[in-house]
């Protein structure tokens, strides 16, 4: 192992010591913020990714509300979101 990988090492394992201490220092209420926005950037990250697939498998054709431009499936009468007719 060379001197220049030791000091890597070494500073990895500081940089994780300090990651843990500061993550314990937090206490419940830090917990409880971090793991909410934890929580809520994965959902995000989920639905990005759910929706880029489905975009690229080009399964789905949508048909824009005229009133209020949300997508509606082809097959509806009346828009889902305001129930005008389509
Ligand atoms: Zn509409």
């Amino acid at each position: 192992m060379s001197l220049r990988a030791a000091l890597m090492a070494v500073g990895l394992l500081g940089l994780g010591w300090v990651l843990f201490v500061s993550f314990v220092a937090m206490g419940p209420l830090g917990w409880l913020a971090f793991g909410t926005i934890f929580a809520v950037g994965t959902a995000q990250v989920v639905r990005k990714l759910l929706r880029r697939s489905r975009s690229t498998q080009g399964v789905t054709t949508v048909r824009n509300c005229p009133a209020c431009g949300a997508p509606n499936d082809p097959d509806r009468t009346a828009c889902r979101h305001c129930e005008a007719e389509l």
